[in-house]
């Protein structure tokens, strides 16, 4: 049997940092579930397809591509058919395109099955947008991280600053308002707040607050 810590939220809402620094500290295994959809994205755009026309291709990609994930020194790496591609994940194209790749059901079972496989046997922090509804809806512990739509802009701007990414704060919350709509509005695996999921508005709170407030819950649990 397996301990699961299921986070889910839209994006900005410091899911990852806090799943990261939860993992370290309470010696969990973190999976990045985003970090799958995003491979497959990237492995998508590098073949030319950016098209959800494109659907049969694209589950073509899902089917036979090789993900995996490790930790190094609390930082996981990801590794797409062997090469680590932990950066080109978090490009502003695949940003702008995981969300129509992820709606894809097809798509979205394999990964489900997948992510159920990576947790077996082991005590596990996972985190991303359907963990507390469809791939775990029976985990020991389950969070809903929510912040403000501008808040979320607001961090991830600095963040892609940081990184030396181009785009505006206008364009950033553009970009984030329609992830949103388009994770809210999937046919399957949309985000949503499981009826027995704790609710953290982390709008008001800073990374460190939201991992004790979640460190608090998990060790009531
Ligand atoms: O968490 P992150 O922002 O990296 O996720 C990227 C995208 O992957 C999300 O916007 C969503 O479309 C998709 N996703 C998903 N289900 C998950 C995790 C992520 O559909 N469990």
């Amino acid at each position: 049997m397996s301990f699961v810590v299921a986070i889910d939220g839209p994006a900005g809402t410091g899911k990852g940092t806090i799943a990261k620094l939860i993992a370290q500290e309470l010696n969990l295994v973190n999976i990045d579930t985003g970090a799958m959809y995003r491979s497959i994205t990237l492995e998508a755009i590098r073949q030319g397809i950016n098209s959800i026309e494109e659907k049969e291709k694209l589950i073509e990609i899902a089917k036979n591509i090789k993900i995996e994930m490790t930790n190094n020194n609390g930082e996981q790496e990801i590794f797409l058919n062997g090469e680590n591609v932990s950066k080109e994940i978090r490009s502003t194209e695949v940003s702008g395109f995981v969300s129509q790749v992820s709606s894809i059901p097809e798509i979205r079972e394999l990964m489900v099955n997948l992510q159920r496989k990576m947790a077996e046997g082991r005590d596990v922090i996972m985190e991303g947008r359907d963990i507390t509804t469809v791939v775990f809806p029976n985990a020991n512990v389950k969070i809903y991280l929510d912040a403000d739509v501008a808040e979320r802009a607001k961090r991830r701007y600095k963040e892609n600053k940081e990184k030396g990414m181009q785009a505006t704060f206008e364009e950033t919350l553009e970009a984030m308002k329609k992830r949103d709509h388009n994770d809210m509005h999937k046919p399957v695996g949309a985000l949503k707040i499981a009826e027995d999921a704790i609710v953290v508005d982390t709008t008001n709170m800073t990374i460190d607050e939201v991992k004790e407030k979640v460190k608090e819950i998990i060790t009531k649990c």
